[in-house]
C-alpha cells in the first residue's frame, strides 16, 4: 500500500476547480483502499469537468484512466501511469447532476456518470420512478455501474438505460444507444479494450416506469438493509470473482474451506465469502495471490475457473500493469 505524500497541485488553466496532484495515492481513491500513486490524478466532479481534464492530458501527452468510485478496483502497489481522472461527486451535491422529463407511463432520467448510484437510487424511489431500487446500499457512481453494467436484486443497469453518452481522449463527443454498449453480465463493451481507455462515460439516460412510491421506498429499504446483514463494512471491493453459470463464486470459496482464509493483511471475509477484507496493511500483490490460490482450490476441488469481478489496474510489482 503506497503511503507516498502527494506532491502540491498544477492547475487546469481556465479551471480554477481543477486541480491537477501528482504522485497521488490511489489507495486514498479506492474503497479497497490498496493502490500505488498515480503519476498525476484530478477530480472531476461535473461532466464539462471531464472533458476539460481529458483536452488538458491530450495536450500533455498523458494516457487516461477514468475512475468513478473506485469500488470495483484492485489498483497496482506500483500505482498508474498518467493521469486518473475521478469523476465521482458526493450526494449532496448531485441534485445538479440529474434532468427529468416526463413520458406520461415512464419518465426519461438524464444523469451525469459523477452521480452516487445509491444516491440515484433513493432519488428515483422517493419520486416513484421503478428501476433503480436495486443501487440503493450499493457503492461507486452512475459512470463505474454503466462500464460494468452492474446490478442486483435481479435488475442490471442496462434493464433501464437508453442512452450513453461518451467523451474520448481527444475531448471528441458520442451518444450511442443501449444495444452499441453490448452489456452483459458485468461487463460492456467498455471494457473491451485495456486501461489505460482514455474514455469517459459523461452522461446517461434512463427510462423510468411509474411506480408506488411508498412501496419504492420500502424495497430500497429493504435492499439497503440486506446488504447490512449480509456483507462486510469497511474495506473491500464487493465481490472478488463473478458467479460462475448455476452457482455463487462465494458457496465454493466457503466450501472449499477458504473463508477467512488470509494472505498478510487481506482474507476472504467471514459475512461473505466472495469478499476480500483489508485490515489496513494489506497490498495489491497480497490480493492477487489471495485470489490465485482461491482459483487453484476451488479448480482443484470442483472444477470450476473462477473468474475475476473485481478489474486490475496499473502496474503490480514485478509484472507489467496496465
Ligand atoms: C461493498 C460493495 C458491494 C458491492 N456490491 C455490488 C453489487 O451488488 N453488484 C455489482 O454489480 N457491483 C457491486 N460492487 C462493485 C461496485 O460497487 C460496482 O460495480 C460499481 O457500480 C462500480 O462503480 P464505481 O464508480 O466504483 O466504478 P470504479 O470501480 O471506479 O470503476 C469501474 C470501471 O468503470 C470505469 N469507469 C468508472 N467511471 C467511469 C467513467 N465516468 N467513464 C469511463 N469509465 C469509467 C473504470 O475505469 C473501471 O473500468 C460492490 C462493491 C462494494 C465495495
Amino acid at each position: 500500500m503506497s503511503r507516498t505524500a502527494t506532491a502540491p497541485s498544477v492547475q487546469i488553466p481556465g479551471h480554477p476547480d481543477l486541480k491537477v496532484l501528482s504522485n497521488a495515492p490511489m489507495s486514498n481513491m479506492t474503497t479497497w483502499r490498496i493502490g500505488g500513486p498515480a503519476d498525476f490524478a484530478v477530480r472531476a466532479g461535473h461532466p464539462d469537468k471531464v472533458i476539460a481534464a481529458l483536452q488538458w492530458a491530450h495536450d500533455q501527452n498523458l494516457p487516461v484512466t477514468v475512475i468513478g468510485g473506485g469500488s470495483n478496483l484492485l489498483v497496482g502497489d506500483d500505482g498508474i501511469r498518467g493521469l486518473v481522472i475521478i469523476a465521482r461527486t458526493p450526494g449532496e451535491r448531485a441534485g445538479q447532476l440529474v434532468s427529468a422529463e416526463d413520458l406520461g407511463a415512464e419518465t426519461r432520467l438524464r444523469v451525469a456518470a459523477q452521480a452516487p448510484l445509491s444516491w440515484v437510487g433513493r432519488y428515483c424511489c422517493d419520486r416513484g420512478w421503478a428501476g433503480m431500487d436495486w443501487g440503493v446500499g450499493l457503492p461507486g457512481a452512475i459512470g463505474g455501474a454503466t462500464v460494468n453494467n452492474a446490478g442486483a436484486h435481479g435488475t442490471e443497469m442496462k434493464d433501464h438505460l437508453d442512452r450513453v453518452e461518451i467523451a474520448r481522449s481527444d475531448g471528441t463527443l458520442e451518444s450511442h444507444d443501449r444495444a452499441w454498449l453490448n452489456p452483459t453480465y458485468r461487463h460492456t463493451r467498455l471494457k473491451d479494450s485495456s486501461q489505460p481507455r482514455g474514455v469517459a462515460v459523461t452522461w446517461v439516460e434512463l427510462l423510468l416506469p411509474k411506480g408506488d412510491p411508498a412501496r419504492l421506498k420500502q424495497l430500497a429499504d429493504e435492499h439497503a438493509g440486506y446488504r447490512h446483514r449480509t456483507q462486510p463494512t469497511g474495506r473491500c471491493a464487493g465481490s472478488t470473482f463473478t458467479n460462475p453459470p448455476g452457482d455463487f463464486a462465494g458457496r465454493l470459496i466457503e466450501e472449499a474451506g477458504l473463508k477467512d482464509f488470509a494472505v498478510g493483511g487481506v482474507r476472504f471475509s467471514t459475512v461473505h465469502s466472495n469478499f476480500i477484507v483489508n485490515d489496513g496493511s494489506g497490498t495489491a500483490e497480497q490480493v492477487l495471490e489471495l485470489i490465485a490460490h482461491a482459483q487453484d482450490v476451488v479448480l482443484d476441488r470442483f472444477g470450476v475457473r473462477l473468474e475475476t469481478e473485481i478489474e486490475p489496474i496499473g502496474a503490480f510489482t514485478g509484472r507489467r500493469g496496465t
